[in-house]
Protein backbone atom coordinates (compact mmCIF):
# COMPACT_ATOMS: atom_id res chain seq x y z
CA UNK A 1 0.00 0.00 0.00
CA UNK A 2 2.97 2.35 0.97
CA UNK A 3 3.63 2.46 -2.87
CA UNK A 4 0.17 3.13 -4.04
CA UNK A 5 -0.91 6.36 -6.11
CA UNK A 6 -2.36 9.18 -4.37
CA UNK A 7 -6.01 8.15 -5.92
CA UNK A 8 -5.21 4.22 -5.32
CA UNK A 9 -4.65 5.35 -1.66
CA UNK A 10 -7.86 7.17 -1.10
CA UNK A 11 -9.59 4.75 -2.68
CA UNK A 12 -8.61 1.96 -0.71
CA UNK A 13 -9.27 4.56 2.25
CA UNK A 14 -12.72 5.11 1.46
CA UNK A 15 -12.99 1.23 0.75
CA UNK A 16 -11.70 0.67 4.37
CA UNK A 17 -9.19 -1.45 3.38
CA UNK A 18 -6.80 0.66 5.30
CA UNK A 19 -7.05 3.11 8.31
CA UNK A 20 -5.46 6.65 8.41
CA UNK A 21 -3.68 4.98 11.19
CA UNK A 22 -2.49 2.14 9.83
CA UNK A 23 -1.30 4.34 6.82
CA UNK A 24 0.53 6.58 9.16
CA UNK A 25 2.20 3.80 11.77
CA UNK A 26 3.61 2.27 8.75
CA UNK A 27 5.42 5.37 7.48
CA UNK A 28 6.32 6.53 11.12
CA UNK A 29 8.13 3.01 11.20
CA UNK A 30 9.54 3.08 7.98
CA UNK A 31 10.93 6.79 8.54
CA UNK A 32 12.48 5.37 12.32
CA UNK A 33 14.01 2.56 10.28
CA UNK A 34 15.51 4.51 7.21
CA UNK A 35 16.76 7.04 9.31
CA UNK A 36 19.92 6.88 8.07
CA UNK A 37 19.06 8.65 5.00
CA UNK A 38 18.19 11.76 7.04
CA UNK A 39 15.91 12.93 4.89
CA UNK A 40 13.96 14.67 7.71
CA UNK A 41 14.92 17.63 10.32
CA UNK A 42 11.94 16.97 12.46
CA UNK A 43 9.37 13.79 12.52
CA UNK A 44 6.25 14.90 13.91
CA UNK A 45 4.63 11.58 15.02
CA UNK A 46 2.46 12.60 17.85
CA UNK A 47 0.19 15.16 16.03
CA UNK A 48 0.32 13.21 12.52
CA UNK A 49 -1.31 10.21 15.21
CA UNK A 50 -3.65 12.53 15.89
CA UNK A 51 -4.20 13.79 12.89
CA UNK A 52 -4.81 10.96 11.33
CA UNK A 53 -7.17 9.61 14.52
CA UNK A 54 -9.38 12.37 13.46
CA UNK A 55 -9.09 11.52 9.71
CA UNK A 56 -10.33 8.12 10.67
CA UNK A 57 -13.19 9.35 12.25
CA UNK A 58 -14.02 11.05 8.84
CA UNK A 59 -14.38 8.01 6.87
CA UNK A 60 -16.27 6.18 9.80
CA UNK A 61 -19.04 9.02 9.90
CA UNK A 62 -18.56 8.99 5.87
CA UNK A 63 -17.24 12.30 5.39
CA UNK A 64 -13.47 12.45 4.10
CA UNK A 65 -12.51 16.20 3.60
CA UNK A 66 -10.54 15.83 -0.09
CA UNK A 67 -8.48 13.00 -1.64
CA UNK A 68 -5.51 13.33 0.59
CA UNK A 69 -7.93 12.83 3.45
CA UNK A 70 -6.14 10.49 5.50
CA UNK A 71 -2.62 10.29 3.67
CA UNK A 72 0.38 11.07 5.42
CA UNK A 73 2.73 13.83 3.38
CA UNK A 74 5.83 15.89 4.13
CA UNK A 75 7.05 19.23 3.69
CA UNK A 76 10.14 20.74 3.27
CA UNK A 77 11.64 22.57 6.17
CA UNK A 78 11.17 26.09 4.65
CA UNK A 79 7.75 26.54 5.03
CA UNK A 80 6.37 27.44 8.57
CA UNK A 81 4.14 25.28 9.76
CA UNK A 82 2.38 26.52 12.80
CA UNK A 83 3.46 24.98 16.23
CA UNK A 84 5.94 22.71 14.40
CA UNK A 85 9.78 23.84 13.99
CA UNK A 86 10.77 25.53 10.95
CA UNK A 87 14.65 25.71 10.63
CA UNK A 88 15.23 25.79 7.08
CA UNK A 89 18.41 23.79 8.15
CA UNK A 90 20.00 26.60 9.63
CA UNK A 91 21.38 27.68 13.10
CA UNK A 92 19.89 30.97 12.62
CA UNK A 93 16.33 29.45 13.20
CA UNK A 94 16.88 26.53 15.08
CA UNK A 95 13.94 26.12 17.45
CA UNK A 96 11.98 28.57 15.47
CA UNK A 97 8.30 27.83 15.80
CA UNK A 98 5.88 29.68 13.22
CA UNK A 99 2.80 31.06 14.16
CA UNK A 100 0.94 30.54 11.36
CA UNK A 101 1.20 27.42 8.14
CA UNK A 102 2.40 28.32 5.12
CA UNK A 103 -0.28 28.73 2.77
CA UNK A 104 0.01 25.28 0.86
CA UNK A 105 0.48 23.75 4.38
CA UNK A 106 -2.73 24.96 5.40
CA UNK A 107 -4.49 23.69 2.25
CA UNK A 108 -3.14 20.43 2.96
CA UNK A 109 -4.69 19.60 6.10
CA UNK A 110 -7.67 21.27 5.16
CA UNK A 111 -7.91 18.25 2.76
CA UNK A 112 -6.93 16.42 5.83
CA UNK A 113 -4.01 15.31 4.73
CA UNK A 114 -1.14 13.88 7.70
CA UNK A 115 1.56 16.25 7.94
CA UNK A 116 4.50 13.24 8.84
CA UNK A 117 7.21 15.76 9.38
CA UNK A 118 9.81 18.21 7.89
CA UNK A 119 12.01 17.71 5.50
CA UNK A 120 15.73 18.30 5.22
CA UNK A 121 17.54 20.78 2.65
CA UNK A 122 20.39 22.70 1.81
CA UNK A 123 20.51 25.84 4.28
CA UNK A 124 17.93 28.33 3.28
CA UNK A 125 17.61 26.22 0.09
CA UNK A 126 21.18 27.30 -1.29
CA UNK A 127 22.59 24.28 -3.07
CA UNK A 128 22.21 21.34 -5.14
CA UNK A 129 23.10 18.50 -3.60
CA UNK A 130 21.46 19.02 0.39
CA UNK A 131 24.58 18.25 1.70
CA UNK A 132 25.27 21.84 3.15
CA UNK A 133 22.43 22.03 6.09
CA UNK A 134 23.09 22.09 9.77
CA UNK A 135 21.79 18.97 9.92
CA UNK A 136 23.97 17.04 7.67
CA UNK A 137 23.72 15.51 4.04
CA UNK A 138 20.59 13.44 2.68
CA UNK A 139 21.80 10.19 1.63
CA UNK A 140 19.63 9.13 -1.62
CA UNK A 141 17.78 5.67 -1.08
CA UNK A 142 18.94 4.56 -4.36
CA UNK A 143 22.77 4.50 -2.35
CA UNK A 144 21.03 1.08 -0.64
CA UNK A 145 19.25 -0.21 -3.83
CA UNK A 146 20.35 -3.86 -5.32
CA UNK A 147 20.12 -1.23 -8.89
CA UNK A 148 23.02 0.71 -7.92
CA UNK A 149 25.16 -1.50 -5.45
CA UNK A 150 24.87 -4.65 -8.01
CA UNK A 151 26.68 -2.31 -10.55
CA UNK A 152 28.69 0.11 -8.51
CA UNK A 153 29.62 -0.88 -5.16
CA UNK A 154 32.52 -3.61 -5.12
CA UNK A 155 31.34 -7.11 -3.52
CA UNK A 156 34.45 -6.44 -0.75
CA UNK A 157 32.54 -3.57 1.02
CA UNK A 158 30.05 -5.55 2.67
CA UNK A 159 29.56 -2.69 5.17
CA UNK A 160 28.05 0.52 3.27
CA UNK A 161 31.16 2.91 3.16
CA UNK A 162 31.03 6.58 3.03
CA UNK A 163 32.46 6.53 -0.53
CA UNK A 164 29.88 4.66 -1.54
CA UNK A 165 27.03 6.44 -1.06
CA UNK A 166 25.43 9.39 -3.38
CA UNK A 167 24.08 12.96 -3.08
CA UNK A 168 20.02 13.28 -2.93
CA UNK A 169 20.48 15.98 -5.26
CA UNK A 170 18.76 19.30 -3.77
CA UNK A 171 17.90 21.40 -2.43
CA UNK A 172 14.98 20.07 -1.51
CA UNK A 173 16.74 16.38 -1.21
CA UNK A 174 14.97 15.61 2.13
CA UNK A 175 11.63 15.33 0.38
CA UNK A 176 12.93 13.55 -2.60
CA UNK A 177 14.54 10.63 -0.67
CA UNK A 178 11.49 10.50 1.60
CA UNK A 179 9.39 10.12 -1.35
CA UNK A 180 11.90 8.07 -3.16
CA UNK A 181 11.76 5.35 0.02
CA UNK A 182 7.92 5.11 0.44
CA UNK A 183 8.16 7.14 3.85
CA UNK A 184 5.70 9.73 2.50
CA UNK A 185 3.13 9.40 -0.31
CA UNK A 186 4.06 12.98 -1.72
CA UNK A 187 5.77 15.98 -0.84
CA UNK A 188 6.73 19.22 -0.79
CA UNK A 189 9.73 21.22 -2.12
CA UNK A 190 10.60 24.59 -3.53
CA UNK A 191 12.12 25.50 -6.73
CA UNK A 192 13.97 29.12 -7.37
CA UNK A 193 17.13 27.37 -9.89
CA UNK A 194 16.15 23.39 -9.90
CA UNK A 195 15.83 22.78 -6.33
CA UNK A 196 12.93 20.53 -6.84
CA UNK A 197 13.83 19.05 -10.57
CA UNK A 198 17.25 18.39 -9.52
CA UNK A 199 16.70 15.93 -6.76
CA UNK A 200 13.63 14.60 -8.13
CA UNK A 201 15.78 13.49 -11.13
CA UNK A 202 18.65 11.80 -8.62
CA UNK A 203 16.18 9.88 -6.56
CA UNK A 204 13.98 8.76 -9.52
CA UNK A 205 10.79 10.92 -8.58
CA UNK A 206 8.88 13.53 -10.35
CA UNK A 207 9.55 16.86 -9.67
CA UNK A 208 7.44 19.55 -10.84
CA UNK A 209 8.17 23.43 -10.59
CA UNK A 210 4.89 25.30 -11.40
CA UNK A 211 4.59 28.46 -13.24
CA UNK A 212 5.70 31.15 -11.51
CA UNK A 213 2.17 32.57 -9.37
CA UNK A 214 0.00 29.59 -9.81
CA UNK A 215 0.54 27.99 -6.21
CA UNK A 216 0.90 30.70 -3.28
CA UNK A 217 4.71 31.88 -1.99
CA UNK A 218 3.14 32.91 1.44
CA UNK A 219 4.85 30.94 4.42
CA UNK A 220 7.50 29.92 2.25
CA UNK A 221 10.56 31.11 3.54
CA UNK A 222 11.85 33.54 0.51
CA UNK A 223 15.04 32.53 -1.66
CA UNK A 224 14.85 34.72 -4.66
CA UNK A 225 11.19 35.99 -4.20
CA UNK A 226 10.80 36.52 -7.97
CA UNK A 227 12.07 33.57 -8.81
CA UNK A 228 10.87 31.26 -5.63
CA UNK A 229 7.61 28.47 -6.00
CA UNK A 230 6.38 26.00 -4.30
CA UNK A 231 7.70 22.27 -5.83
CA UNK A 232 5.90 19.13 -6.17
CA UNK A 233 7.62 15.47 -5.48
CA UNK A 234 5.41 12.51 -5.97
CA UNK A 235 5.95 8.98 -6.96
CA UNK A 236 3.90 9.61 -10.81
CA UNK A 237 3.15 12.66 -12.64
CA UNK A 238 -1.01 11.70 -11.88
CA UNK A 239 -0.10 12.60 -8.63
CA UNK A 240 1.55 15.38 -9.21
CA UNK A 241 -1.63 16.56 -10.68
CA UNK A 242 -3.35 15.82 -8.46
CA UNK A 243 -1.73 17.90 -5.61
CA UNK A 244 -1.19 20.83 -7.84
CA UNK A 245 -5.12 20.84 -8.08
CA UNK A 246 -5.24 21.12 -4.64
CA UNK A 247 -2.41 23.66 -4.11
CA UNK A 248 -2.72 26.28 -7.02
CA UNK A 249 -4.91 29.64 -7.21
CA UNK A 250 -4.85 33.05 -6.12
CA UNK A 251 -4.26 33.86 -2.74
CA UNK A 252 -5.00 37.32 -1.29
CA UNK A 253 -1.47 36.56 1.19
CA UNK A 254 0.44 36.46 -1.87
CA UNK A 255 0.15 39.12 -4.19
CA UNK A 256 1.69 37.30 -7.71
CA UNK A 257 -0.46 34.69 -7.12
CA UNK A 258 -2.92 34.88 -10.48
CA UNK A 259 -6.18 36.58 -10.10
CA UNK A 260 -8.41 33.90 -11.40
CA UNK A 261 -9.34 30.33 -9.80
CA UNK A 262 -7.41 27.33 -10.65
CA UNK A 263 -9.60 24.83 -12.15
CA UNK A 264 -8.05 21.22 -11.19
CA UNK A 265 -8.11 18.93 -14.17
CA UNK A 266 -7.63 15.12 -14.43
CA UNK A 267 -4.83 14.04 -16.84
CA UNK A 268 -6.15 12.08 -20.10
CA UNK A 269 -4.31 9.13 -21.32
CA UNK A 270 -2.73 10.26 -24.63
CA UNK A 271 -2.88 8.39 -27.41
CA UNK A 272 -2.05 10.30 -29.93
CA UNK A 273 0.86 12.50 -30.08
CA UNK A 274 1.20 13.29 -33.84
CA UNK A 275 -0.39 17.27 -33.39
CA UNK A 276 2.61 17.45 -30.80
CA UNK A 277 5.35 19.70 -31.89
CA UNK A 278 8.75 19.15 -29.25
CA UNK A 279 11.40 20.96 -29.40
CA UNK A 280 14.39 20.33 -28.74
CA UNK A 281 17.06 23.69 -27.48
CA UNK A 282 20.46 23.30 -28.84
CA UNK A 283 22.07 25.37 -25.89
CA UNK A 284 21.40 22.37 -23.39
CA UNK A 285 24.10 20.31 -24.72
CA UNK A 286 25.96 21.83 -22.39
CA UNK A 287 29.61 21.20 -21.70
CA UNK A 288 29.81 18.34 -18.82
CA UNK A 289 26.81 16.68 -19.83
CA UNK A 290 27.17 12.89 -19.73
CA UNK A 291 27.55 10.93 -23.05
CA UNK A 292 24.70 8.66 -21.38
CA UNK A 293 22.67 11.50 -20.44
CA UNK A 294 23.40 12.64 -23.55
CA UNK A 295 22.16 9.35 -25.39
CA UNK A 296 18.94 9.14 -23.22
CA UNK A 297 18.15 12.40 -24.60
CA UNK A 298 18.13 11.39 -28.11
CA UNK A 299 16.08 8.31 -27.53
CA UNK A 300 13.31 9.80 -25.85
CA UNK A 301 12.98 12.09 -28.90
CA UNK A 302 13.39 9.55 -30.94
CA UNK A 303 10.49 7.84 -29.09
CA UNK A 304 8.05 10.90 -30.13
CA UNK A 305 9.25 11.03 -33.52
CA UNK A 306 8.40 7.20 -34.13
CA UNK A 307 5.15 8.19 -32.10
CA UNK A 308 4.37 10.91 -35.13
CA UNK A 309 4.97 14.14 -32.98
CA UNK A 310 6.98 16.34 -34.27
CA UNK A 311 10.56 16.97 -33.26
CA UNK A 312 12.27 20.25 -34.16
CA UNK A 313 16.06 21.50 -33.40
CA UNK A 314 15.27 25.07 -31.49
CA UNK A 315 17.55 27.77 -30.37
CA UNK A 316 17.61 29.57 -26.70
CA UNK A 317 20.57 31.62 -27.38
CA UNK A 318 20.44 33.55 -23.72
CA UNK A 319 20.17 30.42 -21.84
CA UNK A 320 23.79 30.19 -21.32
CA UNK A 321 23.79 33.45 -19.23
CA UNK A 322 21.16 32.36 -17.03
CA UNK A 323 23.86 31.02 -14.40
CA UNK A 324 25.74 34.02 -14.22
CA UNK A 325 22.39 36.08 -14.40
CA UNK A 326 20.83 34.43 -11.46
CA UNK A 327 24.36 34.70 -8.98
CA UNK A 328 23.48 38.27 -9.47
CA UNK A 329 19.91 38.40 -9.12
CA UNK A 330 19.90 35.47 -6.44
CA UNK A 331 22.51 36.95 -4.02
CA UNK A 332 20.98 40.44 -4.59
CA UNK A 333 17.63 39.43 -3.35
CA UNK A 334 19.32 36.80 -0.58
CA UNK A 335 21.09 40.29 1.13
CA UNK A 336 17.90 42.22 1.37
CA UNK A 337 16.02 38.90 2.32
CA UNK A 338 18.60 37.73 4.94
CA UNK A 339 18.25 41.35 6.39
CA UNK A 340 15.57 40.23 8.99
CA UNK A 341 17.58 37.87 10.35
CA UNK A 342 19.00 40.23 13.11
CA UNK A 343 18.84 38.85 16.45
CA UNK A 344 15.96 40.84 17.51
CA UNK A 345 12.79 39.72 16.46
CA UNK A 346 13.09 36.03 15.66
CA UNK A 347 15.45 33.32 15.40
CA UNK A 348 18.91 32.94 16.82
CA UNK A 349 20.39 35.40 19.17
CA UNK A 350 24.17 35.69 19.89
CA UNK A 351 25.72 35.87 23.64
CA UNK A 352 27.74 38.88 22.20
CA UNK A 353 26.12 42.10 24.22
CA UNK A 354 29.07 44.83 23.94
CA UNK A 355 26.90 46.86 21.30
CA UNK A 356 23.99 46.78 19.05
CA UNK A 357 26.18 46.13 15.78
CA UNK A 358 28.40 43.50 17.69
CA UNK A 359 25.06 41.58 18.68
CA UNK A 360 24.13 41.46 14.84
CA UNK A 361 27.63 40.67 13.70
CA UNK A 362 27.68 37.78 16.13
CA UNK A 363 24.26 36.38 15.11
CA UNK A 364 24.77 36.44 11.92
CA UNK A 365 28.08 34.68 11.85
CA UNK A 366 26.91 32.21 14.10
CA UNK A 367 23.77 31.88 12.50
CA UNK A 368 24.58 31.58 9.19
CA UNK A 369 26.77 29.05 7.22
CA UNK A 370 29.53 29.93 4.60
CA UNK A 371 27.74 29.65 1.72
CA UNK A 372 24.53 32.33 3.20
CA UNK A 373 27.30 34.42 4.60
CA UNK A 374 28.94 34.46 0.73
CA UNK A 375 26.07 35.13 -0.79
CA UNK A 376 25.00 37.95 1.28
CA UNK A 377 28.22 39.72 1.04
CA UNK A 378 28.12 39.23 -3.54
CA UNK A 379 24.60 40.49 -3.42
CA UNK A 380 25.55 43.90 -0.83
CA UNK A 381 28.42 44.32 -3.36
CA UNK A 382 26.22 44.27 -7.08
CA UNK A 383 23.60 46.41 -4.74
CA UNK A 384 26.43 48.87 -3.98
CA UNK A 385 25.34 52.15 -5.57
CA UNK A 386 28.26 51.75 -8.18
CA UNK A 387 27.43 48.79 -9.69
CA UNK A 388 23.79 48.71 -9.05
CA UNK A 389 23.13 49.38 -12.85
CA UNK A 390 26.10 47.57 -13.99
CA UNK A 391 25.01 44.04 -12.01
CA UNK A 392 21.58 44.02 -10.70
CA UNK A 393 19.95 46.17 -14.00
CA UNK A 394 22.17 44.41 -16.35
CA UNK A 395 20.84 40.93 -14.91
CA UNK A 396 17.71 41.62 -15.19
CA UNK A 397 17.85 42.74 -18.82
CA UNK A 398 19.51 39.76 -19.73
CA UNK A 399 16.48 38.16 -17.52
CA UNK A 400 14.22 39.47 -19.85
CA UNK A 401 16.36 38.41 -23.22
CA UNK A 402 16.06 34.78 -21.37
CA UNK A 403 12.45 34.93 -20.98
CA UNK A 404 11.97 36.00 -24.75
CA UNK A 405 13.60 33.35 -26.14
CA UNK A 406 11.15 30.60 -24.78
CA UNK A 407 8.63 33.18 -26.04
CA UNK A 408 9.50 32.71 -29.33
CA UNK A 409 10.16 29.49 -29.27
CA UNK A 410 6.61 28.73 -28.11
CA UNK A 411 5.16 31.38 -30.69
CA UNK A 412 7.11 29.53 -33.68
CA UNK A 413 4.60 26.53 -32.30
CA UNK A 414 6.56 24.61 -30.41
CA UNK A 415 4.19 23.32 -27.76
CA UNK A 416 6.71 21.42 -24.92
CA UNK A 417 10.77 21.85 -24.76
CA UNK A 418 12.67 18.05 -24.22
CA UNK A 419 15.85 18.18 -21.99
CA UNK A 420 17.81 16.65 -19.35
CA UNK A 421 17.05 17.42 -15.79
CA UNK A 422 20.59 16.80 -14.54
CA UNK A 423 24.18 16.89 -16.21
CA UNK A 424 25.00 13.54 -14.91
CA UNK A 425 23.36 10.97 -12.55
CA UNK A 426 24.31 11.74 -8.84
CA UNK A 427 27.49 11.82 -7.66
CA UNK A 428 29.34 10.06 -4.56
CA UNK A 429 28.71 12.41 -1.60
CA UNK A 430 32.73 12.40 -0.91
CA UNK A 431 33.07 13.09 -4.84
CA UNK A 432 30.51 16.13 -4.59
CA UNK A 433 31.94 17.89 -1.35
CA UNK A 434 35.52 18.41 -3.21
CA UNK A 435 33.95 21.44 -5.07
CA UNK A 436 32.45 24.58 -2.91
CA UNK A 437 28.86 25.24 -3.35
CA UNK A 438 29.05 28.54 -5.92
CA UNK A 439 31.14 26.20 -8.73
CA UNK A 440 28.45 23.34 -7.78
CA UNK A 441 25.36 25.43 -8.10
CA UNK A 442 26.65 26.83 -11.47
CA UNK A 443 27.12 23.12 -12.97
CA UNK A 444 23.99 21.67 -11.43
CA UNK A 445 21.58 24.49 -12.12
CA UNK A 446 22.50 25.03 -16.23
CA UNK A 447 19.57 22.74 -17.01
CA UNK A 448 16.92 23.62 -14.63
CA UNK A 449 17.91 27.52 -13.84
CA UNK A 450 16.06 29.19 -16.74
CA UNK A 451 13.07 28.28 -16.53
CA UNK A 452 12.68 29.78 -13.47
CA UNK A 453 13.86 32.99 -14.75
CA UNK A 454 11.46 33.23 -17.03
CA UNK A 455 8.60 31.47 -14.68
CA UNK A 456 7.98 28.38 -16.87
CA UNK A 457 6.33 25.45 -15.84
CA UNK A 458 9.10 22.03 -15.46
CA UNK A 459 8.47 18.98 -15.05
CA UNK A 460 11.53 16.04 -14.15
CA UNK A 461 10.09 12.98 -15.53
CA UNK A 462 12.46 9.39 -14.64
CA UNK A 463 13.46 8.33 -17.12
CA UNK A 464 16.03 5.21 -16.88
CA UNK A 465 18.46 3.56 -14.82
CA UNK A 466 22.41 4.69 -15.66
CA UNK A 467 25.11 2.28 -16.20
CA UNK A 468 26.30 2.90 -12.07
CA UNK A 469 22.29 1.72 -11.65
CA UNK A 470 21.45 5.00 -10.63
CA UNK A 471 18.46 7.67 -11.72
CA UNK A 472 18.51 9.31 -14.58
CA UNK A 473 15.51 11.92 -15.51
CA UNK A 474 14.00 14.12 -18.56
CA UNK A 475 13.22 17.64 -18.00
CA UNK A 476 9.96 18.91 -20.08
CA UNK A 477 9.24 22.37 -20.11
CA UNK A 478 5.68 23.89 -21.06
CA UNK A 479 4.22 26.63 -22.11
CA UNK A 480 3.60 29.38 -19.30
CA UNK A 481 0.17 28.56 -17.25
CA UNK A 482 -0.02 25.72 -19.40
CA UNK A 483 0.42 22.67 -16.57
CA UNK A 484 -2.29 20.43 -18.15
CA UNK A 485 -0.50 19.98 -21.28
CA UNK A 486 2.84 19.92 -19.83
CA UNK A 487 1.55 17.28 -17.70
CA UNK A 488 -0.57 15.29 -20.35
CA UNK A 489 2.64 14.76 -22.34
CA UNK A 490 5.15 13.86 -19.19
CA UNK A 491 2.38 11.44 -18.47
CA UNK A 492 2.56 9.71 -22.00
CA UNK A 493 6.50 9.82 -21.71
CA UNK A 494 6.07 8.15 -18.19
CA UNK A 495 4.12 5.60 -19.68
CA UNK A 496 6.56 4.91 -22.31
CA UNK A 497 9.37 4.44 -20.61
CA UNK A 498 8.42 2.59 -17.45
CA UNK A 499 11.12 3.41 -15.03
CA UNK A 500 12.12 0.48 -12.94
CA UNK A 501 10.89 0.21 -9.41
CA UNK A 502 13.68 0.91 -6.44
CA UNK A 503 14.32 -2.27 -5.47
CA UNK A 504 15.56 -1.32 -1.30
CA UNK A 505 18.37 -3.32 0.13
CA UNK A 506 17.50 -4.34 3.82
CA UNK A 507 20.72 -2.09 6.40
CA UNK A 508 20.74 -0.63 9.56
CA UNK A 509 22.67 1.88 10.63
CA UNK A 510 24.08 1.24 14.52
CA UNK A 511 24.31 3.89 17.11
CA UNK A 512 28.25 4.42 16.31
CA UNK A 513 27.01 5.65 12.72
CA UNK A 514 28.50 2.55 10.89
CA UNK A 515 25.85 0.56 8.43
CA UNK A 516 25.31 -2.73 8.25
CA UNK A 517 23.01 -5.03 7.07
CA UNK A 518 20.39 -6.60 8.76
CA UNK A 519 17.31 -8.83 8.58
CA UNK A 520 15.52 -6.98 11.07
CA UNK A 521 15.20 -3.29 9.90
CA UNK A 522 14.05 -3.30 6.72
CA UNK A 523 12.96 -0.74 3.85
CA UNK A 524 9.28 -2.43 2.73
N1 LIG B 1 21.15 25.55 -6.66
C1 LIG B 1 20.52 26.84 -6.67
C2 LIG B 1 21.01 27.68 -5.55
O1 LIG B 1 21.81 27.23 -4.78
C3 LIG B 1 19.03 26.70 -6.69
C4 LIG B 1 18.47 26.43 -5.37
C5 LIG B 1 16.97 26.34 -5.36
O2 LIG B 1 16.33 26.12 -6.38
N2 LIG B 1 16.43 26.54 -4.17
O3 LIG B 1 20.64 28.81 -5.44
Amino acid sequence: MLRASLRQVSAALKEGRVTPTELCQRCLALIKSTKFLNAYITVTEETALKQAEESEERYKRGQPLGILDGIPIAVKDNFNTAGIETTCASNMLKGYISPYNATVVQKLLDQGAVLLGKTNLDEFAMGSGSTDGVFGPVRNPWSYSKQYKEKSVPKSHSEDKESDWVISGGSSGGSAAAVSSFTCFAALGSDTGGSTRNPAAHCGVVGLKPTYGLISRHGLIPLVNSMDVPGILTRCVDDAAVLLGLLAGHDPKDSTTIQDDFKPFELPNLTDVSKLSIGIPKEYHAPGLSSEILALWSKAADLFKNAGAKVVEVSLPHTRYSIVCYHVLCTAEVASNMARFDGLEYGHRSDVKDSTESMYAATRREGFNDVVRGRILSGNYFLLKQNYEKYFVKAQKVRRLIANDFAKVFRSGVDILLTPTTLSDAAPYMEFIQEDNRTRSAQDDILTQAANMAGLPAINVPTALSERGLPVGLQFIGRSFQEKQLLTVAKWFEKQVQFPVIQLEEVKRHDNGDFQHQKSASFS
